[in-house]
């Protein structure tokens, strides 16, 4: 796959920061921030030094992943400290607004938060900052993806056609601002009954592998749909960081390799 390295789009650049990448979906609740957070934290494990911002505004759940309350710290009256997640800085729109108050924001004003927390955050040194982006490819996907210095992105997609469509207008989107894929990863593929060990298809399989090829743009792995994921995602543990060396982990770690 095309490592982050190319030039990045538009925007100017983050001092401190090397790469951005954004992990994209083409829908809600396909497991782009699940993926993500346990990304983020594969190569953190890697050695590298790596920030997640949470630009999800109407459903951040960065907080929950990594189980943070509280509010950042304001330094000078003008930057704020990222919170820190099992090693990982991250930064969301959760941690300093209800919820609710985002959903009735604008366009414009949902592009003046994201950029706040993308500037006016003290990232510090980072070898790659991911950003979980707000799910669709709608306008303010667009505009975001324009005016951030991305140097690449990754999609994560279920199985499904429907799902698929949705991806392939993600993949479209970032070609159109000229943001190098680095990939596509296959999220909730298969079932392994934990009783009997029996593999299912729940939602299909094998559809973002083709998908990916009939794009031209890499895939670069398959994660399971699995309990132990939804449990330790939805409790704020990150399977990546509490089992490090489980089999989950091992899946995020291969496709992080890839990435890196
Ligand atoms: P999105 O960011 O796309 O809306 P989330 O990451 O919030 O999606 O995931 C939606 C739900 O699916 C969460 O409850 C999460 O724990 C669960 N989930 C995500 N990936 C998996 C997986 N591979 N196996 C089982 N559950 C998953």
């Amino acid at each position: 796959p095309p490592r982050p390295g190319a030039p990045p789009n538009q925007g100017p650049q983050i001092a401190g920061v090397r790469h951005i990448v954004a992990v994209a979906s083409g829908k809600g609740g396909v497991g782009k921030s699940t993926t993500a957070c346990n990304l983020a934290l594969a190569l953190q494990a890697q050695g590298l030094k790596v920030g997640l911002l949470d630009a999800d505004i109407y459903g951040p759940s960065v907080p929950k992943l990594f189980g943070l309350s509280g509010k950042p710290t304001v330094v000078d009256n003008k930057a704020m400290e990222p919170m820190v997640g099992y090693g990982l800085k991250v930064m969301s729109i959760g941690f300093l607004i209800e919820p609710e108050t985002a959903m009735i924001w604008r366009g414009p004003m949902v592009q003046s938060a994201i950029t706040q927390m993308l500037r006016d955050v003290l990232w510090g040194e980072l070898d790659v900052l991911f950003v979980d982006m707000p799910p669709g490819t709608g306008d303010a996907q667009l505009t975001m993806a324009q005016a951030t210095p991305l140097s690449g992105a990754v999609i994560v997609s279920t199985p499904q056609d429907l799902a698929l469509i949705d991806a392939r207008r993600g993949v479209t989107m970032f070609k159109k601002v000229a943001v190098p894929i680095l990939g596509v990863i296959e999220n909730m593929a298969t079932f392994v009954c934990p009783n009997c060990g029996h593999a299912s298809h729940i939602f299909g399989h094998g559809g973002a592998r083709i998908e990916a090829q009939r794009l031209g743009v890499p895939f670069l792995g398959e994660v399971p749909l699995d309990m132990t994921i939804r449990e330790t995602s939805d409790s704020g543990r990150p399977v990546v960081a509490t089992d490090p060396d489980g089999p989950h982990a091992k899946v995020y770690r291969e496709i992080a390799a890839q990435l890196w």
